[in-house]
């Protein structure tokens, strides 16, 4: 044990949708940690804001182009972003979108697009990565999972399975990845101030109250809430952690 244990710098991160929400918080996260961070992100007009928020905290930025649901873009985004940082030791799958419909309704585009980003984006990006990690002879992969991968709700069929299923496919990449030094983790955010949940409470307003009479800590958590978690499951704190699922939630998983 020593002070420099979560100390990130010389180290290098991607961040798949880095450019707003959770996304850009990790980014910061792992910035003000000693990370260079890239972002991979589809609104590369949004990525500039979010470079220059990254690079007041000292570190080098950089934004590369990525559709996490296409291999070619997952390639091209990754070998950029190595060459760029000069190489990658840290990954941070946070890409994703749902969409809300009973599953008897779920149109089956939406069903392939949700899945897609959530978890054949994490299963691209953690493939396409992994040789970086190996060569460097150390890794980081972080998924960024969901409350949703313990409990069901009604309309959330098709978010709900990618994001238990990203809880497997985390426990199968630490296993693969232990003998490469390769430590792969989930965090269950609970429910936090986004887009994402802004249009997710615009549908069903009533669960707003709901939400913060379950949460012991009274509150919805905001972008930093989740900073110590990203920091401490990127760093050698946490090199004998590995399958692991760790809520940030304020309690809400633990309540009745
Ligand atoms: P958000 O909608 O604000 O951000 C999602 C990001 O993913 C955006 O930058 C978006 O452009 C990017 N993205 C979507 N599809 C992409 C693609 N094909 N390729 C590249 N990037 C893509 O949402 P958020 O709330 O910041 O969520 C971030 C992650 O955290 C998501 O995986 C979400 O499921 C998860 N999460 C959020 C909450 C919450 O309360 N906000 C709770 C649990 C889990």
């Amino acid at each position: 044990m020593n002070d420099q244990m979560f100390d990130l710098s010389g180290r290098t991160a991607i961040v798949t949708g880095g450019n707003r929400g959770l996304g850009l918080g990790f980014g910061l996260a792992l910035a003000r940690a000693g990370a260079d961070v890239a972002i991979a992100c589809r609104d590369m007009k949004k990525a500039s804001s979010a470079v220059a928020e990254i690079e007041a905290t000292g570190r080098r930025a950089v934004a590369v182009s990525c559709d996490v649901a296409s291999e070619a873009s997952v390639e091209r985004a990754v070998a950029e972003a190595a060459d760029a940082l000069g190489g990658l030791h840290i990954l941070v799958n946070n890409a994703g979108t749902s969409c809300r419909y009973l599953p008897q309704d779920v149109p089956e585009a939406e069903w392939d697009r949700v899945m897609d980003i959530n978890i054949k984006g994490a299963f691209l990006m953690s493939k396409h990565v992994h040789p970086h990690m190996k060569a460097a002879g150390f890794g980081k992969v972080i998924n960024i999972s969901s409350m949703y991968a313990i409990f069901g709700g009604a309309v959330d069929s098709a978010y709900a399975s990618s994001k238990g299923g990203l809880v497997q496919f985390t426990r199968v990449c630490a296993i693969a990845w232990g003998p490469d030094n390769i430590q792969v983790n989930a965090i269950l955010p609970g429910w936090f101030v986004t887009e994402l949940t802004e249009s997710y409470l615009s549908q069903f307003p009533e669960r707003e109250a709901k939400i913060n009479a379950r949460t012991p800590a009274g509150r919805w958590g905001r972008p930093d809430d989740l900073a110590g978690a990203a920091v401490f499951l990127a760093s050698r704190a946490s090199d004998f952690v590995t399958g692991a699922s760790i809520a940030v939630d304020g309690g809400f998983s633990i309540s009745d």
